[in-house]
């Protein structure tokens, strides 16, 4: 029997050759007549596409993840196609125990996220079709690995537009509460089953390391999470002060310290538009900056109170710096692009009344590709600048 087939139109068989995976329902000719799962693909003359996840309920009904027809998804494609994705990150493993493994459609694997911490796997599993080769997924994911457990964070609210549940399970082994993740030398615990995103922020990793280069006098990490950028700063800086709302991420924080025998740690719970004004009010200097806010821009909608948000913290921050002083900023908006973010940058340099020198600017590191064709693959941005006075 031929397998079911889904007949994009034309103009979703364009965006295809250009490159980006998904076909929106407004693009579909002919659904296919099969459940959620891998579908054949063809353009309305019949010329075959290759494979894409077919998600019945879904806006974005077809991910294409295969071009060539010929090949069978069965557990052998999973099995190169995640070992081709673990592969890419082999130079990472030198430099930390903790990394994302596979980066959805910037590895050709649409709506699957995992990722590393030590010797367990967090997954996150983002559409039907991929929902229903889970079994596959997991045995190929013991096989390649042999994790000692692997987590389902399925706690993405992105699943309630493929129909699925919400829920944090396991789906192999077990998993503790709390992993040690070694980055670059320092260490921090990761929460797989209660953290942000699977546990922790991997995606920053590389850009801690080139801040704690510039670390001296007094460093300050905004929007410190459970100290990232802080446990790092501590390292050439004589005293650090994380910021952060959560308690909860404070007390991590704290231990994290400890762990790292790191004495010069100060915690802060507040917002942080009233601390860095409080801050400035006070005429407090610091010769290090991390400001790494959490998405301000939630949707296209809110993408003008983002940048006045960005431009607002950034401007603050920006007084702060002592003459010579650094800072790195970063952005993780999806909908805030690298232009507008630059932009907003450049405003909050020319409202600071200081001589800010671009230093670099930073991407996503190697474990979370963007694919230049796929834009929903790229989020992060990264400046770092010095306050040239
Ligand atoms: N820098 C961290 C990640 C930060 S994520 C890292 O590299 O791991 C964003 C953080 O901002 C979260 O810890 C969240 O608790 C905190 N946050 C969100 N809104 C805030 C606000 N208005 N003031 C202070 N912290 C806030």
């Amino acid at each position: 029997m031929p397998s079911p087939t889904a007949i994009v139109t034309v103009r979703g068989a364009k965006r295809l050759a250009a490159g980006h995976p998904w076909v929106f329902r407004s693009d579909l000719a002919t659904a296919p007549d099969a459940v959620a799962g891998p579908v054949r693909i063809a353009d309305p003359r019949g010329h075959a596409l290759g494979w894409a996840w077919w998600s019945p309920v879904s806006e974005i009904v077809l991910r294409r993840v295969e071009r060539d027809p010929d090949i069978a998804i069965n557990r052998a494609w999973w099995r190169a196609r995640l070992a081709h994705a673990i592969e890419r990150r082999s130079p990472l493993a030198a430099l930390t125990n903790a990394c994302r493994l596979v980066h959805g459609e910037g590895d050709g694997l649409p709506a699957l996220v995992v990722d590393r911490y030590d010797c367990w796997l967090v997954v996150q599993v983002l559409s039907a079709a991929v929902e229903a080769q889970r079994a596959v997924v997991v045995d190929v994911l013991l096989e390649l690995l042999a994790p000692a457990g692997i987590l389902a964070r399925n706690d993405a609210p992105v699943r309630a537009r493929e129909g699925l549940p919400k829920a944090v399970e396991l789906l192999a082994g077990a998993v503790p509460e709390e992993i040690q993740v070694n980055e670059h030398g320092v260490v921090y615990l990761a929460a797989p089953w209660t953290g942000q995103k699977t546990g922790a922020f991997l995606d920053q990793r590389e850009n801690r390391v080139m801040l704690r280069a510039y670390a001296r006098g007094r460093a300050l990490d905004v929007f410190s999470y459970h100290g990232s950028f802080a446990l790092h700063l501590a390292r050439g800086a004589e005293s650090v002060t994380a910021v952060d709302a959560s308690a909860h991420a404070l007390e991590r924080a704290r231990v994290n310290a400890a762990r790292n025998g790191i004495a010069t740690l100060s915690c802060v719970e507040a917002d942080a538009f009233d601390f860095l004004r409080d801050a400035a009010a006070r005429g407090e200097r610091y010769d290090v900056i991390a400001l790494d806010p959490p998405a301000l821009a939630k949707n296209r909608g809110s993408i003008a109170g983002a940048l006045r948000g960005y431009k607002e913290l950034n401007l603050r921050a920006m007084r702060l710096l002592a003459p010579g002083g650094v800072l790195f900023t970063a952005s993780c908006s999806y909908h805030v692009t690298k232009p507008m973010f630059l932009d907003v940058v450049r405003e909050a340099a020319a409202d600071s009344q200081r001589p800010m020198i671009l230093r670099a600017l930073t991407g996503q590191p190697l474990d979370h590709p963007e694919v230049v064709t796929i834009p929903e693959t790229g989020y992060l941005k990264g400046v770092l600048l010095e306050n040239g006075d």
